[in-house]
């Protein structure tokens, strides 16, 4: 076995409802740890999948074609700048197989998603991870710890744990600074939920910087996050030279199926987009009201500041609340309106104060 292998755990999923239920002795288990979508996905996706049905038995379409038509026109890129991945932790594997090796190096920040060091860690490449400033990314301490051995830079935007996000002026400083060896990944998961008008619009971006790449995922506002499937977009140069690290059939028919549909269901999107503000507005209200710390969020999740999060985490999942501790905060998905207002209610009268501050 490799050694490095040994550093490593394999990915924990949580207690499953039942075990909770009995557990905890409650009746109700509301999931809030994984940033799904609290809404569901489009009532359109059925009958792409049914027909799809009929097709099990034969392996799927290892191109993904009828999928790349409608996601180029969507995103406005040709066909050979797109990649496809059972979900985004799929094209993330790719990009560190093909990239990485022993010696080299990625950069990235101490507090965003993990998968980016796990697969570094596996190919053998050094880890550097810069802290995160109140929540937002480093960009100009990242890009003074790159040397001719980094291959990657990951940022992810907006943030997952924090949901801030870095703005177009000070990315474009950022890009503009990075040597062409350097394959810069822009993780944009919860790219559908950004309001804020500086947000970067990245995709237009692949002409002048052959080197970056776009990542974008159906596993979250669009709600298919048990089919996965995601995408990478760059130049097509690079976009082929992963394609080699790509398993022959890794997109299932169903899941191209039903991320075709929902991609022409746009209204679901602006419904759950516009949904999930209510739940952020409704948070930082309550959440001001309280006196509780937070960052602000522009993704289907809220960030709140701890110091005991597992007492935190342990109190929501004795009302049957599954929350996602972190290191110095809990990470909490919205929900519902009625879920919201079960965990500010538990906030407000099951967690004391001395917990959070
Ligand atoms: C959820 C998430 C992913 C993984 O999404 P899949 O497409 O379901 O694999 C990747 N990056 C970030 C930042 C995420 O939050």
């Amino acid at each position: 076995m490799k050694e490095r292998i040994l550093q490593l755990q394999p990915y924990k999923p949580g207690k499953l409802p039942e075990q909770i239920k009995r557990e905890y002795n409650v009746d109700n288990v509301i999931k809030l740890a994984s940033n799904e979508n609290s809404f569901g996905c489009s009532p359109t996706i059925a009958q792409a999948v049914n027909k799809a049905l009929k097709e099990v038995s034969t392996y799927p379409d290892g191109h993904a074609e009828l999928l790349r038509k409608k996601v180029a026109e969507h995103v406005n890129v040709k066909e050979t700048e797109l990649l496809f991945g059972a979900g985004l932790d799929e094209v993330i594997q790719i990009l560190s197989r093909v990239l990485l090796c022993e010696g080299s190096n990625i950069v990235t920040a101490d507090q965003t998603f993990v998968q980016y060091k796990h697969h570094a860690v596996i190919e053998g490449a050094e880890i550097r991870e810069v802290p995160l400033i109140n929540g937002h990314f480093n960009l100009d301490e990242m890009a003074s710890t790159i040397d001719n051995e980094t291959k990657i830079v990951w940022i992810c935007n907006p943030n997952n744990p924090t949901g801030t996000y870095v703005s177009e002026k000070e990315l474009m400083n950022f890009l503009q600074k990075i040597p062409r060896h350097v394959t810069v990944v822009l993780d944009e998961a919860y790219y559908e939920y950004v309001m804020a008008e500086d947000y970067p619009q990245t995709i237009p971006f692949i002409k002048d910087y052959k080197n970056l790449i776009v990542l974008r995922t159906f596993s979250k506002a669009y709600g298919l996050a048990s089919l996965r499937i995601g995408y990478a977009v760059g130049n097509e140069n690079l976009i082929e030279k992963l394609n080699i690290g790509r398993l022959p059939f890794n997109t299932s028919t169903l899941a191209q199926v039903a991320a075709a549909a929902a991609l022409e269901d746009q209204d679901f999107i602006k419904y759950t987009v516009e949904e999930t503000r209510k739940g952020i507005l409704f948070f930082e209200q309550e959440l001001n009201t309280l006196g509780i710390s937070y960052y602000p969020s522009q993704t289907n999740f809220i960030f709140i500041h701890a110091k005991n999060p597992e007492a935190v985490f342990t109190k929501f999942i004795e009302k049957g609340y599954i929350v996602r501790p972190m290191a110095n905060g809990i990470r909490i998905s919205i929900g519902t309106m009625e879920q919201n207002q079960g965990v500010i209610n538990i906030l407000k009268d099951n967690i004391d104060k001395s917990l959070l501050l």
